[in-house]
């Protein structure tokens, strides 16, 4: 905990990193304690998960980084408004 504790706006900022499991070991541990005991992390990873999936289905590959990073900045942006 303390220093080591991942809080919900550098999830946000972790969350393609983590889904494409190229965090370091340590920062995945971190990311998921935190994941555990954090309902809105939880969502929002869901529902990152089923745009990214939405978009696959439709695209059928992978989506691009671009666009991941777009979705990205869209779901920041949502986020904050709801001021977590
Ligand atoms: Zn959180």
């Amino acid at each position: 905990m303390g220093e080591h504790e991942i809080i919900c706006r550098e999830f946000v900022e972790l969350v393609t990193e983590y889904l494409e499991g190229t965090l370091g070991a340590e920062t995945t541990d971190l990311v998921e304690q935190h994941l555990v005991m954090c309902d809105w992390c939880r969502d929002y990873l869901g529902q990152f998960e089923a745009t990214v999936e939405a978009v696959h289905e439709i695209d059928h590959e992978p989506p691009p980084k671009e666009m991941l990073e777009r979705l990205l900045t869209t779901f920041r942006a949502q986020a904050w408004e709801e001021d977590i």
